[in-house]
């Protein structure tokens, strides 16, 4: 991977890219939302269907050449819905953002009502939230995890449902380490005549693969991205009844996108085919197991994590009690000066700024693609440790950075 052609042209970007490459080489990606696609999609995703403008749906475009693009968008559909069992798929939503958003705009007018995770408590920007358009143009309230459990407040939610009367209920989180009750949530939109979208961007793997309950058939709408843990890089998709086919395929075309990414739409494809395999499914089964080892020896150096644990791909940990002078932000940035790249994060009761938060945020989606094991990852959650109690060492970070890179080169990524 040497970017020949760009550096010919502009050695600037070519250098940048360069770097990258190099940077995911000789570091931890544990950005929980992050995660490394295959040299496939790679390929997929920089191919020339980049040129092709292929506005409309498979047998309805709007110009004339799309013969390749139709045969890859229905390749891609078919796969989806062979990979989460869904009646009707969208593949065109450039991000998980524009995914929510065609649903919202599919059955929402302005001034409706949004019921959502509270951000700090694990929630998403698209979901509601002041700065987003979706918190300007609909009313939105906000239900919350339970202070002391850290679980999603099951109860809270319905009676906040039964007060607000909201037109839709989001579920589907950011920053949530736990199975999520779908059904539960469900009840609660029943029980009020409203719309449940559950937003799987971070699961979508992990249902896929069977290992988190899944929505679909439960909620009305299910929304994903494509580049988190199903790996089919850069991409939004929205799963739905055929009863909502045509409303959901109107608002993410015409009503919120021009062209669809055609490339994009290629790299969902392939990943999707790669995630059919059923070594995806042990791959899914390993992040989960990655996890809970990461939590267990976190948890083991003394730092408390939010809901106490895992089910999923993710930890959260909240500082307050073991660090509480060290906020989020500046414990990422240490991590991050040893090759160890997270983000520090809120946490549910959040008493810092959302710039520099309580608590840090770590998954195992990335170092499981490149082959970590249970005892690596013991050892990434030992190197954390030693980080984080630390942090104004440069001895601690250089000799960390040093071993992280040993460990990076144990797992080479792109060979
Ligand atoms: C990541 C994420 C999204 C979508 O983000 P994009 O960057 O637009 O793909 C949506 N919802 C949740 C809960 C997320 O975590």
């Amino acid at each position: 991977m040497d970017h020949e052609h760009v550096r010919e042209v502009d050695p600037a970007v070519a250098d940048a890219l360069d770097g990258e490459r190099d940077r995911q080489e000789q570091t931890l990606a544990m950005i929980a939302s992050e995660n490394h696609v295959s040299e496939a999609v790679l390929e997929a995703q920089g191919s020339v269907l980049t040129n092709k403008y292929a506005e409309g749906y498979p047998g309805g475009r709007y110009y004339a050449g799309c013969e390749y693009a139709d045969e890859v968008e229905e390749l891609a559909i078919e796969r989806a819905k062979e990979l989460w069992g869904a009646e009707h798929v969208n593949v065109q939503p450039h991000s998980g953002t524009q995914a929510n958003q065609a649903v919202y705009y599919a059955v929402l007018d302005p001034g409706d009502k949004i019921l959502s995770l509270d951000l700090n408590h694990g929630g998403h920007l698209s979901h509601g939230h002041p700065a987003n358009f979706t918190g300007q143009i609909y009313e939105v309230e906000q239900y919350e995890v339970d202070a002391d459990t850290g679980y999603i407040d099951y109860e809270g939610l319905r009676e906040a449902a039964e007060e607000f009367e909201p037109d839709i209920i989001v579920s589907g989180y950011s920053a949530y380490p736990r199975t999520v009750d779908w059904e539960e949530i469900q009840a609660a939109a029943d029980a009020v005549d409203a719309y449940h979208l559950a937003d799987i961007a971070h699961i979508t793997g992990l249902v896929a693969a069977g290992v988190h309950p899944s929505p679909v058939g439960v909620a009305d709408f299910v929304t994903g991205s494509t580049h988190k843990t199903i790996r089919a890089g850069r991409g939004g998709i929205v799963l739905c009844d055929e009863q909502f086919a045509d409303d959901i395929d109107k608002a993410v075309f015409p009503g919120g996108q021009g062209g669809p990414l055609m490339h994009n739409v290629a790299g969902k494809a392939v990943g999707f085919k790669e995630a059919l395999d059923p070594s995806f499914d042990e791959y899914a089964q390993n992040v989960v197991d990655n996890a809970d080892v990461l939590a267990e020896t976190l948890q083991d150096h003394g730092f408390t994590l939010v809901s106490g644990g895992t089910d999923n791909h993710l930890v959260l940990v909240d500082l307050r009690d073991s660090h509480p002078d060290l906020p989020g932000g500046d414990a990422a940035d240490a991590l991050a000066a040893a090759n160890i790249v997270l983000n520090g994060n809120t946490v549910p009761s959040e008493t810092r700024s959302p710039f520099n938060p309580s608590g840090i945020r770590a998954g195992t989606a990335g170092l499981t693609t490149r082959g970590f094991d249970a005892a690596a990852i013991e050892e990434v959650g030992d190197l954390i440790h030693r980080v984080v109690d630390n942090v104004d060492s440069d001895d601690v970070i250089y000799e960390v950075g040093e071993r992280v890179v040993e460990l990076c080169e144990e797992h080479p990524l792109y060979e």
